[in-house]
């Protein structure tokens, strides 16, 4: 029988919800580019309802526990002497959200002994050493696309977001007042501006996608290009490298995966390349930004605005920088954990256990290591290098 270890984020302040904004979720019927839904054998939760937070158990407790296994749910992650520290040493497999990651380091891994799989309830493992799951023969699953849309959806409203000025102008209302002055002395159209994106994977190519509508310049960078057709319709002009696109761009969203080829991507020499009073938006991972590099271009007015919800370490202490800086639109981070998202990774986790406990093998899509190589989707989107 398999001991889960699950970190998940706290409840609401006021508790798990007993009703919902609204009754139901669209129904869809596939990925882009054709990847089938999750497709666990039942689901121990109705779509809709909160999964991610602690007493939302991502729905998976009657369907271990009835099999005889035993599930351990905690927030508690990051002290040694945490909840997930003590619990960790005879766990089987831990399962644990991007949004509030439980840091699996290469320390953790090798006291873990009976550690085999590793599920990330969302996309993105880099909260998992790598290099030390496969040395240690440890699996690496996540739910490949599940939150994709999602995170693509936050980063159009953040890019519409700050081009327009809308978080200063909501809290002149908020504040009692009306001085449209101070409202749009910041405030822009975005049509017309170059837009660019740094990765135009599954993330990457749906921003492109949402923002053809509204009249920009599309500019991407990838390790690969994009199908000539694809480029032909969106009308996207590639560059070789990120020092390449960025001088063009009146905006730049960041969608590549944290490894060694894109940490502090984005520092004060990137930065002083970019025009000035140009947009970054950064919803991929915080250390492909410089921390005070932003903070920095922020205040002198070489970037106009910073938004993203990704952080480094999260939860983002109270200090931290990011939270007072001029100009930004940043959220905790929750861009692929809407209510929807949630509904598939967590039938994408089921269906990850469901295959792991029955011996099946797991889809190649949801692979990021296995049988001690970078397996799968981590064989494409890690190849930069583990880390
Ligand atoms: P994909 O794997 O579909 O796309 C990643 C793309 O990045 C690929 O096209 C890859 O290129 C490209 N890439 C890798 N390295 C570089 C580089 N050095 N320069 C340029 N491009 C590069 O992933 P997703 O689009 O689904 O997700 C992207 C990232 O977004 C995730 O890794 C994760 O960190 C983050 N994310 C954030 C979420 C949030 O809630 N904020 C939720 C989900 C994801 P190629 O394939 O050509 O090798």
């Amino acid at each position: 029988m398999a001991k889960v270890l699950c970190v998940l984020y706290d409840d609401p302040a006021g508790g798990q919800p007993t009703g919902y904004a609204r009754d139901d979720l669209p129904r869809l019927d596939g990925y882009p580019g054709g990847q089938t839904l999750p497709s666990p054998a039942a689901l121990g939760f109705t779509p809709g309802e909160l999964l991610g937070s602690v007493s939302g158990e991502l729905g998976l407790r009657e369907f271990l526990e009835a099999a005889g296994h035993t599930l351990v749910v905690t927030s508690d992650k990051d002290d040694p002497g945490s909840v997930f520290d003590r619990e960790l040493d005879d766990a089987d497999v831990v399962i644990s959200q991007p949004f509030w990651p439980a840091y699996l380091t290469a320390e953790r891994i090798a006291r873990a002994k009976n550690l085999k799989l590793a599920i990330t309830a969302g996309i993105g493992s880099d909260h998992v050493d790598l290099d030390a799951a496969i040395e240690h023969g440890v699996t690496v699953a996540e739910v490949t696309y599940s939150n994709s849309i999602s995170v693509a959806e936050h980063v159009v409203m953040a890019i519409l977001a700050l081009v327009r000025n809308y978080l200063p102008a909501h809290q002149i209302v908020l504040d009692g007042g009306w001085n449209i002055a101070d409202c749009v002395s910041r405030s822009y159209d975005l049509e017309g501006m170059h837009v660019g994106t740094v990765a135009a994977g599954r993330i990457g190519t749906a921003v492109l996608r949402r923002l053809a509508p509204f009249g920009v310049h599309l500019h991407y960078t990838d390790k690969y290009r994009l199908p000539a057709e694809v480029e032909a319709e969106l009308g996207l002009t590639y560059h070789p490298s990120a020092a390449d696109m960025v001088p063009a761009c009146d905006v730049v969203t960041i969608n590549a995966p944290l490894h060694p080829e894109t940490e502090g991507l984005f520092g004060d020499e990137l930065i002083a390349t970019m025009k000035r009073g140009a947009y970054l938006i950064n919803t991929a991972r915080a250390r492909i930004a410089d921390r005070d590099a932003i903070v920095r271009a922020l205040e002198s007015g070489q970037l106009a605005g910073y938004a993203g919800d990704v952080w480094f370490p999260q939860p983002a202490p109270a200090d931290h920088p990011w939270r007072t800086m001029p100009h930004h639109g940043m959220t905790p981070h929750i861009s692929g954990s809407s209510l929807s998202a949630q509904a598939r990774y967590a039938a994408g986790t089921r269906e990850i256990l469901e295959s792991w406990l029955a011996g099946t093998p797991i889809r190649d899509e949801y692979l990021i290591v296995d049988g001690g190589k970078l397996a799968g989707a981590g064989a494409h989107s890690y190849s930069g290098g583990v880390r």
